[in-house]
């Protein structure tokens, strides 16, 4: 056996240890041996094989057609850590997870449910039912917020991997990372996987570097899909190392929204690629660029499996900072308890509670819609139930076409209830901060339902918005 007498020289990356020979001086990096625990191999589940789920013994055969149908329409994708890790099968009707990720049948309107089970009862071909289905999915705005708007032009040249719609932060949608692990059923970006004239996707690291280059007044840059965190850490490495090459001072923050950390925590564990992945975000931190993980978590119960909260580690281990947001859904977190309990669930494991969304318009938007009025009240009373470290959360905010808009309150001016709104991101940045008042309407779900109060004619920001996308 040999006799290596080894001395631990530096600890040059935040994951490796290098070691030199005493006798021949060779040098030698090892693996910071991290116990992993819990691995598993990723298993994808769809339409072609979810019925080979062992838990689907607990549907009916009702319930599973159910899928089937909603499922033509809506993508349907889930894996197998949600199914053994996430959801509780002795109670999966009701079940968060369940619902976040199997299409349910009341996600299509009556009318549009029965014309595609009617089409898959005569065992037409899925290319039969192309054209049905695409009218039924052009029904369910697959392009809310105006995105199309948002996408720069530069020499000449249409960037659709692109979106610039805030002055410091570009979105960058790499093509590698236009899937997700799993989908949810909420999902605002559903025409990513289901339409191809709604596809936003670029490979091209150079061209982001030379838009980014010439647009000094970009701070941010945020990957985006689809998920990211499904790209192989070679293709992160192409991204990054273009940027780091570039050496762009305006620089300051790689943002990458994610649902990884719950629907595959074991990308930032025991994937095979994991460890190389911490490395490269501990390289783009010590350039003095913050890594910051936008991270889906819609319930508390999502951070509490071992893999889970080992991923957390690893990742703030590594220097990135972890912010969580979620849209807010009927049938999933829709009480101010769930809400306060992700919150406090997040500080303790060193996570940033960042925004409360407003289910977007678009897709299964009827299924999971919360009015705007209890959207506050569950808002107000999560936000009081925290101490002020969690109180670093935003909402509800409407991610809409004109920027994002947050409901401050409801209120009485002069004998008329309002809503208090103010727009916390705009498309204009001298918008942002500025309280303006809608009539206060009980029903409303989106933006676009709300009316000026006091009488006037439009919001204070339409007319230039108007001649902005003119
Ligand atoms: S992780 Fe994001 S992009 Fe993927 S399905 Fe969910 S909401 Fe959509």
């Amino acid at each position: 056996m040999l006799n290596y007498s080894l001395k631990i020289l530096w600890e040059k990356e935040p994951l490796d240890f290098y070691f030199m020979c005493v006798h021949c001086f060779g040098a030698f990096r090892v693996s910071y041996p991290i116990k992993k625990i819990n691995e598993m191999m990723y298993k994808p589940y769809s339409l072609q094989n979810f019925r080979e789920i062992p838990q689907m013994k607990f549907l009916s055969e009702e319930q599973k057609f159910g899928i089937e149908v909603v499922g033509t329409v809506l993508p349907f994708k889930t894996d197998n850590y949600v199914v053994d890790e996430l959801i509780d099968w002795s109670n999966f009707e009701k079940d968060p997870f369940f619902i976040l990720n199997f299409p349910q049948r009341e996600m299509l309107g009556e009318k549009d449910f029965s014309k595609v089970a009617s089409l898959l009862k005569q065992n037409v071909p899925r290319a039969g039912m192309l054209n049905e289905v695409k009218k039924i999915r052009m029904k369910l705005n697959p392009n809310p917020a105006e995105q199309e708007s948002n996408v720069p032009e530069f020499k000449g040249k249409r960037l659709n991997g692109i979106q610039h719609k805030y002055r410091e932060i570009m979105l960058f949608f790499p093509t590698q990372g236009q899937t997700c692990h799993a989908y949810c059923t909420y999902c605002f970006r559903w025409p990513q996987f289901a339409l191809n004239e709604f596809k936003f996707a670029m490979k091209e690291a150079d061209q982001m570097v030379e838009y980014l280059k010439a647009n000094t007044h970009i701070t941010d840059v945020l990957f985006t899909g689809g998920d990211p965190a499904v790209m192989k850490t070679k293709f992160f490495e192409h991204y990054f190392d273009a940027l780091l090459e570039a050496n762009i001072p305006h620089l300051r923050n790689i943002r990458i929204g994610t649902k990884s950390l719950t629907y595959w925590p074991y990308r930032f564990t025991s994937d095979p690629d994991a460890d190389e992945l911490l490395r490269l975000f501990g390289k783009v931190k010590k350039r003095g660029i913050n890594v910051a993980l936008m991270a889906h978590i819609n319930h508390p119960g999502e951070l509490k499996t071992p893999a889970a909260k080992e991923a957390v580690n690893r990742l703030l281990n590594a220097g990135v900072q972890i912010r969580a947001q979620s849209p807010l859904l009927k049938h999933i977190n829709d009480r101010s308890e769930i809400w306060a309990g992700n919150w406090k669930e997040q500080v303790s494991q060193g996570i940033i509670p960042y925004y409360m969304f407003v289910a977007r318009d678009t897709g299964a938007q009827d299924y999971f819609a919360v009015t705007l009025n209890r959207a506050w009240q569950i808002y107000r009373s999560a936000y009081s139930q925290v101490s002020g470290i969690a109180r670093t959360v935003k909402g509800p905010s409407m991610s809409c076409s004109p920027g994002k808009v947050q409901i401050t309150g409801v209120t009485e001016i002069k004998g008329q209830k309002v809503f208090v709104l103010n727009f916390i991101q705009g498309r204009d940045p001298s918008w942002v901060g500025k309280p303006f008042f809608a009539r206060f309407d009980p029903h409303a779900v989106w933006f676009d339902e709300l009316k000026p109060a006091f009488g006037e004619p439009d919001f204070f920001y339409e007319q230039s918005y108007h001649e902005m996308l003119a």
